[in-house]
Protein backbone atom coordinates (compact mmCIF):
# COMPACT_ATOMS: atom_id res chain seq x y z
CA UNK A 1 0.00 0.00 0.00
CA UNK A 2 1.20 3.42 -0.73
CA UNK A 3 0.12 5.97 2.08
CA UNK A 4 -0.51 9.56 1.13
CA UNK A 5 0.60 12.38 3.72
CA UNK A 6 -1.32 15.65 4.61
CA UNK A 7 0.40 18.88 5.20
CA UNK A 8 0.07 18.05 8.42
CA UNK A 9 1.71 14.96 8.51
CA UNK A 10 4.88 16.32 6.33
CA UNK A 11 5.58 18.41 9.35
CA UNK A 12 5.23 14.96 11.78
CA UNK A 13 7.95 13.51 9.10
CA UNK A 14 10.22 16.88 9.31
CA UNK A 15 10.38 16.68 13.14
CA UNK A 16 11.43 12.77 12.87
CA UNK A 17 14.17 13.66 10.19
CA UNK A 18 15.94 16.20 12.23
CA UNK A 19 17.03 13.41 14.70
CA UNK A 20 18.76 11.78 11.89
CA UNK A 21 20.09 15.57 11.05
CA UNK A 22 21.45 15.47 14.41
CA UNK A 23 22.43 12.08 14.59
CA UNK A 24 25.05 12.38 11.55
CA UNK A 25 26.25 16.16 12.14
CA UNK A 26 27.39 14.83 15.79
CA UNK A 27 29.53 11.72 14.34
CA UNK A 28 30.53 13.84 11.23
CA UNK A 29 32.39 15.82 14.62
CA UNK A 30 33.06 12.67 16.70
CA UNK A 31 34.31 9.64 14.52
CA UNK A 32 37.84 8.62 14.26
CA UNK A 33 40.04 5.69 14.57
CA UNK A 34 39.72 3.76 17.37
CA UNK A 35 35.90 4.01 18.17
CA UNK A 36 34.36 0.84 17.87
CA UNK A 37 31.24 0.67 15.55
CA UNK A 38 29.32 -0.34 19.10
CA UNK A 39 30.29 3.16 20.57
CA UNK A 40 29.11 4.69 17.34
CA UNK A 41 25.96 3.27 18.19
CA UNK A 42 25.79 4.31 21.64
CA UNK A 43 25.89 7.98 20.47
CA UNK A 44 23.29 7.39 18.21
CA UNK A 45 20.73 5.52 20.53
CA UNK A 46 21.81 8.41 22.61
CA UNK A 47 20.78 11.43 20.46
CA UNK A 48 17.27 9.51 19.59
CA UNK A 49 16.51 8.61 22.89
CA UNK A 50 16.79 12.21 24.24
CA UNK A 51 13.71 13.50 21.35
CA UNK A 52 11.61 10.32 23.60
CA UNK A 53 11.97 9.09 19.80
CA UNK A 54 12.40 5.40 19.53
CA UNK A 55 15.20 3.75 17.78
CA UNK A 56 13.53 1.81 14.27
CA UNK A 57 16.24 -0.32 13.79
CA UNK A 58 16.94 -2.03 16.95
CA UNK A 59 14.78 -5.70 17.00
CA UNK A 60 13.76 -4.99 13.92
CA UNK A 61 13.17 -8.13 11.81
CA UNK A 62 14.07 -11.66 12.80
CA UNK A 63 16.52 -12.41 14.03
CA UNK A 64 15.67 -9.26 15.39
CA UNK A 65 18.52 -6.74 14.48
CA UNK A 66 20.48 -5.48 17.79
CA UNK A 67 21.89 -2.11 17.23
CA UNK A 68 20.23 1.31 16.61
CA UNK A 69 22.54 2.07 13.57
CA UNK A 70 23.53 -0.21 10.59
CA UNK A 71 27.24 -0.18 10.86
CA UNK A 72 28.71 -1.22 7.69
CA UNK A 73 32.51 -1.04 6.83
CA UNK A 74 34.59 -0.83 3.99
CA UNK A 75 33.81 -3.91 1.79
CA UNK A 76 30.19 -4.15 4.19
CA UNK A 77 27.13 -2.72 1.87
CA UNK A 78 24.66 -2.61 4.72
CA UNK A 79 23.21 -3.85 7.61
CA UNK A 80 26.13 -4.44 9.77
CA UNK A 81 25.95 -5.02 13.09
CA UNK A 82 27.84 -2.62 15.50
CA UNK A 83 30.14 -4.63 17.39
CA UNK A 84 32.99 -3.83 20.28
CA UNK A 85 35.25 -5.56 18.30
CA UNK A 86 35.08 -3.62 15.26
CA UNK A 87 37.23 -1.17 15.60
CA UNK A 88 37.51 1.61 13.28
CA UNK A 89 40.83 2.21 11.21
CA UNK A 90 42.72 4.97 9.48
CA UNK A 91 41.58 4.36 6.05
CA UNK A 92 38.25 2.94 6.31
CA UNK A 93 35.11 4.20 5.78
CA UNK A 94 32.08 3.91 7.31
CA UNK A 95 28.26 3.79 6.40
CA UNK A 96 26.03 4.93 9.54
CA UNK A 97 22.43 3.70 7.91
CA UNK A 98 19.78 4.37 10.83
CA UNK A 99 15.96 5.40 11.43
CA UNK A 100 13.92 7.05 13.85
CA UNK A 101 9.87 7.26 15.11
CA UNK A 102 8.69 9.84 16.59
CA UNK A 103 5.09 10.46 17.04
CA UNK A 104 4.57 7.21 15.09
CA UNK A 105 6.45 8.83 12.08
CA UNK A 106 9.65 6.99 10.86
CA UNK A 107 12.67 8.79 8.97
CA UNK A 108 15.79 6.36 7.69
CA UNK A 109 18.74 7.80 6.63
CA UNK A 110 22.33 6.68 6.08
CA UNK A 111 25.81 8.37 5.36
CA UNK A 112 28.88 7.18 4.58
CA UNK A 113 32.11 8.70 6.81
CA UNK A 114 35.78 8.83 5.65
CA UNK A 115 37.60 7.72 8.84
CA UNK A 116 40.90 9.47 8.86
CA UNK A 117 43.49 9.03 5.36
CA UNK A 118 41.09 7.16 2.72
CA UNK A 119 42.44 5.94 -0.86
CA UNK A 120 41.99 8.21 -3.23
CA UNK A 121 39.75 5.68 -5.50
CA UNK A 122 37.60 4.72 -2.22
CA UNK A 123 36.99 8.55 -1.30
CA UNK A 124 36.13 9.18 -5.25
CA UNK A 125 33.74 6.16 -4.42
CA UNK A 126 31.93 7.96 -1.58
CA UNK A 127 32.13 11.45 -3.56
CA UNK A 128 30.15 9.51 -6.80
CA UNK A 129 27.46 7.77 -4.59
CA UNK A 130 26.34 10.94 -2.78
CA UNK A 131 26.24 12.42 -5.98
CA UNK A 132 24.18 9.94 -7.49
CA UNK A 133 21.62 9.65 -4.91
CA UNK A 134 21.21 14.17 -5.56
CA UNK A 135 21.02 12.97 -9.06
CA UNK A 136 17.72 10.99 -8.45
CA UNK A 137 16.65 13.37 -6.18
CA UNK A 138 16.25 15.60 -8.90
CA UNK A 139 13.86 13.41 -10.53
CA UNK A 140 11.52 12.63 -7.10
CA UNK A 141 8.61 14.61 -8.61
CA UNK A 142 4.86 14.13 -8.80
CA UNK A 143 4.21 12.72 -12.13
CA UNK A 144 8.02 11.47 -12.66
CA UNK A 145 8.62 7.48 -11.99
CA UNK A 146 10.43 5.61 -9.91
CA UNK A 147 12.20 4.31 -13.03
CA UNK A 148 13.55 7.82 -13.91
CA UNK A 149 15.02 7.86 -10.59
CA UNK A 150 16.54 4.49 -11.13
CA UNK A 151 17.89 4.41 -14.59
CA UNK A 152 19.43 7.91 -13.32
CA UNK A 153 21.49 6.60 -10.92
CA UNK A 154 22.41 3.51 -12.64
CA UNK A 155 23.94 5.19 -15.22
CA UNK A 156 25.92 7.92 -13.30
CA UNK A 157 27.52 5.40 -11.32
CA UNK A 158 28.28 2.61 -14.41
CA UNK A 159 29.73 5.71 -16.09
CA UNK A 160 32.30 5.28 -13.52
CA UNK A 161 32.70 1.42 -13.92
CA UNK A 162 31.09 0.86 -10.41
CA UNK A 163 28.83 -1.91 -9.57
CA UNK A 164 25.11 -0.42 -8.39
CA UNK A 165 23.58 -3.28 -6.21
CA UNK A 166 20.13 -4.31 -7.07
CA UNK A 167 19.07 -6.75 -4.23
CA UNK A 168 18.22 -3.87 -2.05
CA UNK A 169 16.39 -0.89 -3.13
CA UNK A 170 15.19 2.47 -1.68
CA UNK A 171 11.04 2.51 -0.34
CA UNK A 172 8.12 4.21 0.47
CA UNK A 173 7.99 5.66 4.30
CA UNK A 174 5.73 7.28 6.75
CA UNK A 175 3.73 5.50 9.49
CA UNK A 176 6.05 2.33 9.01
CA UNK A 177 9.53 2.20 7.80
CA UNK A 178 9.33 0.34 4.49
CA UNK A 179 6.33 0.38 2.39
CA UNK A 180 5.40 0.50 -0.94
CA UNK A 181 6.66 1.75 -3.75
CA UNK A 182 10.07 0.22 -4.61
CA UNK A 183 12.48 2.69 -5.04
CA UNK A 184 15.26 1.10 -7.01
CA UNK A 185 18.78 1.90 -8.13
CA UNK A 186 18.43 1.22 -11.49
CA UNK A 187 15.33 0.83 -14.15
CA UNK A 188 13.80 2.08 -17.04
CA UNK A 189 12.98 5.82 -17.49
CA UNK A 190 9.02 6.17 -17.63
CA UNK A 191 8.19 2.96 -15.58
CA UNK A 192 7.77 1.90 -12.14
CA UNK A 193 5.19 3.77 -9.90
CA UNK A 194 4.22 7.28 -10.53
CA UNK A 195 4.95 9.43 -7.76
CA UNK A 196 2.06 11.38 -6.28
CA UNK A 197 2.23 14.55 -4.02
CA UNK A 198 1.98 13.55 -0.12
CA UNK A 199 4.22 10.54 -0.59
CA UNK A 200 7.39 10.13 1.31
CA UNK A 201 10.41 8.09 -0.27
CA UNK A 202 13.95 6.78 0.38
CA UNK A 203 16.36 7.08 -2.09
CA UNK A 204 19.48 4.91 -1.38
CA UNK A 205 22.08 4.23 -3.98
CA UNK A 206 24.43 1.16 -2.72
CA UNK A 207 27.32 1.29 -4.73
CA UNK A 208 30.63 -1.06 -5.34
CA UNK A 209 33.94 -0.41 -5.89
CA UNK A 210 33.83 -3.49 -8.10
CA UNK A 211 31.37 -6.12 -8.75
CA UNK A 212 27.81 -5.39 -7.66
CA UNK A 213 27.57 -9.57 -6.58
CA UNK A 214 26.47 -9.48 -2.88
CA UNK A 215 26.74 -12.03 -0.22
CA UNK A 216 25.24 -12.05 3.64
CA UNK A 217 27.90 -13.30 6.27
CA UNK A 218 26.78 -15.85 8.47
CA UNK A 219 25.45 -13.41 11.00
CA UNK A 220 22.38 -13.58 9.30
CA UNK A 221 22.45 -9.86 8.69
CA UNK A 222 25.64 -8.13 7.29
CA UNK A 223 25.57 -7.76 3.72
CA UNK A 224 28.99 -7.27 2.09
CA UNK A 225 30.47 -7.15 -1.77
CA UNK A 226 31.61 -10.87 -2.88
CA UNK A 227 34.82 -9.43 -4.20
CA UNK A 228 35.83 -7.65 -1.10
CA UNK A 229 36.23 -4.39 -2.20
CA UNK A 230 34.75 -1.47 -0.63
CA UNK A 231 31.11 -0.38 -0.96
CA UNK A 232 29.36 2.95 -0.25
CA UNK A 233 25.74 4.19 0.84
CA UNK A 234 23.68 7.26 1.13
CA UNK A 235 20.08 8.07 1.84
CA UNK A 236 17.45 10.57 2.72
CA UNK A 237 13.90 10.30 3.43
CA UNK A 238 12.20 12.51 0.96
CA UNK A 239 8.70 14.20 1.01
CA UNK A 240 6.87 14.83 -2.71
CA UNK A 241 5.23 18.22 -2.30
CA UNK A 242 4.04 20.32 -4.59
CA UNK A 243 7.02 22.12 -5.02
CA UNK A 244 9.13 18.94 -5.43
CA UNK A 245 11.34 16.66 -3.66
CA UNK A 246 12.37 17.84 0.29
CA UNK A 247 15.16 16.02 2.51
CA UNK A 248 13.56 15.57 6.19
CA UNK A 249 16.79 14.43 6.83
CA UNK A 250 19.29 16.59 5.33
CA UNK A 251 20.57 20.03 7.04
CA UNK A 252 19.75 21.99 3.99
CA UNK A 253 21.96 25.08 5.92
CA UNK A 254 24.67 22.59 5.93
CA UNK A 255 24.59 20.95 3.13
CA UNK A 256 24.85 17.47 5.09
MG1 LIG B 1 16.08 2.83 3.83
Amino acid sequence: MVEILTDDEFEMMKESGKILQEVFKTLRDELKPGMSTHDVDKIAYGIIRSHDAIPSFLNFGQPPFPGTICASVNEAVVHGIPRKSTVLNDGDILSVDVGAILNGYHSDACRTYLIGDVAPEVKDLVKRTEESFFVGLELAKAGNRTGDIGEAIAKYCEGFGYGVVRELTGHGIGTSMHQDPDVPNYGKAGHGYKLKKGMAICIEPMITLGSRAIEMLGDEWTIVTRDGKPASHYENTILITENGPYMTTYDYEEGF
